[in-house]
């Protein structure tokens, strides 16, 4: 009777991967291999794992082995490349290989319908041999004529696919200068040169936000009518994340679009990785498995040798770094591919010398006046969602704290709730001070929907349209509400950081910023970086076709800071001078990309439980090359009623860091502790 052991990775927290025996039967014939679903015992459950290993031998002594019950056998196994790309991801991360290699696969998989898995396999066999024998990639010659080119981009076309085997791009190009125009030409020649030898090719493309996936989508599937495109996102059903991670793990799917899980998404035949606005923070992680989309897609062109395109008009300073250092080839497209729309004009508003008391001043609101007179679109960008931050007392000093975070409760007030930010507590919004009785509170600053409700009186003809979290809460009503806006129905569109990115709007020819200021002196020193992102990115919503008028589109911001020099290089659409000055203050400071860091972050009912963890972890090992910070309270540091801390390494060398962290996580795990704690690998929010 053949015997084998399976070395399996189980999702659990425990750091380890675990043995079963397998035996073979009459009624089980099918041998099992590497990358393949089995069904174990585990504790007094029966779970689904990954098969890691088949050996004819184990190290556990026989008498404590159990048996797999079952092996699944209804999809191809997951390739050794895709299991080598987890466990990288796990090492790199300090997770168990089973954390990551197994939640990304689709439900129906893990817990093996077969039913399912059959039906949506057929689907997906349907569909592609309606298209067997027509090349995927001649279609963008036959169908939807593609756009020329210019010069910039061809060469950046030229260069993405020239480059044999693994390369980084950085293609750096200002909104509006076709960057997408070149991923899809890349893409269309990577599938041809494919063809031509005979070979299959799959193409990644990540972008940043759920919101941004339906637009590209749209346009990826008039390019290339015949191919199958695949989309992965948080928010599809579980039938249709089966459909589509199974088109892209059996190789159907020629193109697959997704957000940052994509990256770990199963794909034989891998040729290209795009990732579109590559500097942008929802490439990270934030809980679980903190991994970066960005980097791991960096690895996985590496590990398969082929090229990576990372796109942006504002790179992380990051990959600024890596391209001046020559480990990115840096890409340039500096004009915008539509000859007639060119940069808008970056206007600042001195708010020393213009009263506002209702968030917009007079120079704001007499552009608004003007576009509302000539039909244009105007954007107001404020990213603070809610009425107003806090609400107090004049009589007593009472102020809307949150009883269980040391945040304030917002005040909501289409809704009538004061909300906490945080932790998601809601509260009605009191009619009297708590403290003293006194009726007459009063908000203070101001939110999204507060500028709204001062718009609607001042242009009471108006129409406008909010966008932010709390306007888009149901499926699919972003789209709508982004819709209405391409359709012209809207004159004034209102919103936060989710109106910067990636839509174009056609009529729009001023864009106004709020109250950028409050970013600008941040305790997070990533905080300057984000907002020349995101201000740069809203200018960039302003004109494309503001030329046709023959007017120059506008950006306006207001500040009380004309002379900062983040507002002068934005004004000078200076990003490779604010990028150098940052490299140059990182330097100084010691800071991120030319050092590395890990932080241990730990949350306990009180603050000593959680900072005396971090003091012992900190004790737990000598360091000679690793700098370990004192422990800190976090800045918000009560949370959903637990208080939080954490613990700051620093290395100036990547591979000492991990020698050092591997052993510590070892031995912090065997830890007795009340916090509970996790640790983020290069860290973005500290
Ligand atoms: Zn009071
Ligand atoms: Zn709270």
């Amino acid at each position: 009777m053949l015997k084998k052991f399976l070395t399996v990775a189980i999702d659990t927290p425990l750091d380890t991967v675990f043995d079963y025996r397998w035996t073979q039967t009459a009624t089980a014939s099918l041998i099992p291999q590497v990358g393949q679903f089995v069904r174990v015992p585990f504790g007094r459950r029966e779970i689904t794992g990954l098969v890691l290993k088949v050996q004819d031998s184990s190290e556990v002594d026989d008498d404590k082995l159990r048996d797999v019950i079952e092996l699944r056998h209804h999809i191809t196994p997951l390739s050794s490349q895709w299991i080598a790309l987890c466990q990288f991801a796990a090492e790199y991360y300090q997770r168990p290989i089973g954390e990551v290699a197994l939640p990304g696969v689709p439900k129906h998989v893990r817990e093996a319908k077969p039913a399912s898995i059959e039906r949506a396999l057929k689907k997906i066999r349907t569909k592609s041999s309606d298209t067997d024998g027509v090349p995927v990639s001649a279609d963008v010659d036959n169908s939807i004529q593609a756009p020329a080119l210019n010069d910039e981009q061809r060469a950046a076309v030229a260069a993405i696919t020239g480059s044999a085997g693994f390369a980084s791009h950085l293609l750096f190009g200002v909104t509006g200068s076709g960057k997408t125009e070149v991923y899809l030409h890349a893409a269309h020649a990577v599938l041809q040169q494919a063809q031509v030898m005979g070979e299959r090719a799959q193409i990644l493309l990540l972008v940043p936000e759920i919101n941004l996936t339906p637009q590209l989508e749209h346009h990826v599937r008039a390019r290339f009518p015949r191919a199958t495109v695949a989309t992965l996102h948080s928010q599809l059903s579980e039938g249709e994340r089966l459909r589509h991670w199974l088109s892209a793990h059996e190789g159907h799917a020629e193109i697959v679009l997704g957000t940052r899980l994509a990256v770990l998404a199963s794909l034989p035949h891998l040729k290209l990785i795009v990732i579109d606005e590559e500097h942008d923070p929802s490439y990270k992680q934030q809980e679980g498995l903190r991994y970066s989309a960005r980097d791991l897609g960096v690895w996985r062109a590496r590990q398969l040798n082929i090229p990576v395109v990372l796109g942006s008009a504002t790179p992380s300073v990051e990959s600024w770094y890596h391209a001046s250092s020559g480990r990115y080839r840096r890409l340039d497209l500096t004009q915008r591919a539509i000859a007639q729309a060119s940069l808008p004009r970056i206007g600042l508003i001195d708010m020393e010398r213009h009263k506002a008391p209702d968030g917009l001043s007079p120079p704001l609101m007499d552009a608004l006046r003007e576009r509302l007179a000539q039909g244009e679109q105007s954007l107001l960008f404020l990213n603070r969602r809610g009425y107003a931050p806090v609400i107090h007392c004049d009589a007593c000093g009472w102020i809307s704290h949150c009883r269980r975070c040391t945040a304030f409760m917002v005040l909501h007030k289409p809704e009538r709730r004061l909300r906490c930010h945080h932790c998601s507590l809601e509260l009605r919004i009191p009619t009297s001070c708590p403290t003293c009785g006194n009726v007459d509170l009063q908000p203070l600053g101001r939110g999204t929907q507060r500028v709204e409700e001062y718009l609607h009186t001042l242009f009471p003809t108006a129409r406008l349209l909010r966008i932010d979290a709390d306007s888009t809460r149901r499926k699919g009503s972003a789209q709508q509400a982004f819709e209405a806006v391409h359709r012209g129905e809207v004159d004034i569109l209102l919103g936060t950081q989710m109106v910067a990115k990636g839509h174009d709007f056609q009529r729009l020819t001023l864009v106004g910023a709020i109250n950028p200021d409050t970013a600008l002196f941040s305790p997070d020193y990533r905080a300057g970086e984000r907002l020349f992102a995101q201000l740069m990115q809203v200018a960039g919503r302003a004109g494309r076709a503001a030329m046709a008028n023959g007017r120059q589109s506008e950006v306006l911001l207001q500040t009380r800071y004309p002379q900062h020099p983040l507002y002068r290089a934005l004004q000078a659409h200076d990003y490779t001078g604010f990028a150098t000055a940052t490299l140059e203050e990182r330097q100084t400071a010691g800071l991120p990309p030319f050092i590395f860091q890990a932080l241990l972050r730990a949350e306990a009912k009180t603050l000593d439980t959680a900072l005396s963890f971090l003091q012992s972890a900190r004790d737990l090992m000598p360091h000679q090359d690793i700098r370990i910070n004192e422990p800190v309270p976090m800045t918000i540091t009560r949370v959903a009623g637990m208080e939080r801390a954490q613990l700051l390494l620093e290395s100036p060398s990547r591979t000492q860091l991990h020698a050092f962290l591997k052993p510590w996580m070892q031995t912090l795990r065997a830890t007795k502790t009340r916090a509970r704690w996790s640790l983020e690998v290069d860290p973005i929010d500290i």
